[in-house]
């Protein structure tokens, strides 16, 4: 079973939520996919064993090919090519390395060479497996490396992403083929607006999901009622204590001090199966 945790918005308490859910049951195998900012590390302290580098084909010109057509720039949708003259110009960090412009060269002018843009690194915490992805400084192509990270999918475990925030590319890359998505918010104006986009997205890829409340007792209703007018499950509501925050502050996980979430957690996830099987 794959069991995303997913917010709208950065800032509310994800990665604390999925890593704490995550040493709470057996047999896990956390993906930390939001690459830009893997941080789910902090707090499991995995050992790496193994690590790999993620490329993107890019495409090179051989001039002495190449008659000035104009066709590759034509066909790519990034903009990442530009025919001049007498040279063609190449935008390497605009490139999705979708191919298209080496298949539809005229000239058979392109070759394509790998670009480095991230890496992928496996290790364990404990009996947890644990697999990050990391995009490297500069770079913005995040979905490549998800991809990278989610080809070490464990079918034999309870897989849990750790997706990024937001409701663009990398989340869809990130939640898809989930069999149930955990949406994290807090009760704020920007907590419930962000989750209405992020409940469009999860409803759009039809993967069962459901809410967890982070903050609880700050902020207003506005969420809970939200979530009752809808009929979104919500999983759990962690209230604001201050020993939390500085849990977090420490990179340690929620279940290690306050050992009574483990028994929550653990009753989520029977939630969550329930949700996931009735669909
Ligand atoms: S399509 Fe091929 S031949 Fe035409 S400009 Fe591009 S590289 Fe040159
Ligand atoms: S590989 Fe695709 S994205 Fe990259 S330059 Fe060619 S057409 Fe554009």
């Amino acid at each position: 079973m794959i069991i995303s945790f997913a917010s709208g918005k950065g800032g509310t308490g994800k990665t604390t939520v999925a890593t704490s859910f995550a040493l709470s049951i057996n047999d896990v195998q956390l993906l930390d996919c939001d690459v830009e900012e893997p941080n789910a590390s902090i707090f499991l302290k995995p050992r790496f064993e193994k690590s790999e580098v993620v490329s993107i084909p890019i495409p090179e010109i051989d001039k002495s090919k190449c008659d000035f057509c104009g066709k590759c720039a034509q066909i790519c949708a990034y903009n990442a090519l530009a025919v001049l003259k007498d040279s063609v110009l190449i935008f390497p960090h605009l490139c999705h390395g979708c191919g298209g412009c080496s298949l539809l060269c005229p000239q058979q002018a392109i070759k394509e060479v790998d670009r480095e843009i991230g890496s992928v690194e496996i290790g364990k915490a404990g009996n947890l497996k644990f697999v990050q992805g990391k995009l490297n400084i500069g770079e913005v192509m995040s979905p490549p490396i998800i991809r990278a990270v989610k080809k070490h999918i464990d079918p034999h475990r309870t897989v849990i992403i750790d997706a990024p925030p937001g409701t663009s590319c990398p989340v869809i890359e990130a939640i898809k083929m989930s069999n149930f998505c955990v949406l994290v918010t807090e009760p704020t104006p920007f907590g419930l607006s962000d989750l209405i986009l992020a409940v469009e997205v999860v409803r759009k890829m039809q993967i069962p999901f459901g809410v967890v409340i982070n903050r609880a007792d700050l902020g207003d209703e506005k969420v809970d009622t939200y979530c009752k007018e809808k009929n979104i499950s919500v999983l759990m509501r962690i209230p604001f204590d201050r020993k939390i925050a500085v849990l977090y502050s420490k990179g340690i996980p929620l279940v290690a001090e306050k050992r009574k979430y483990r028994e929550k957690f653990r009753d989520m996830f029977n939630v969550i199966k329930r949700i996931a099987h009735e669909r």
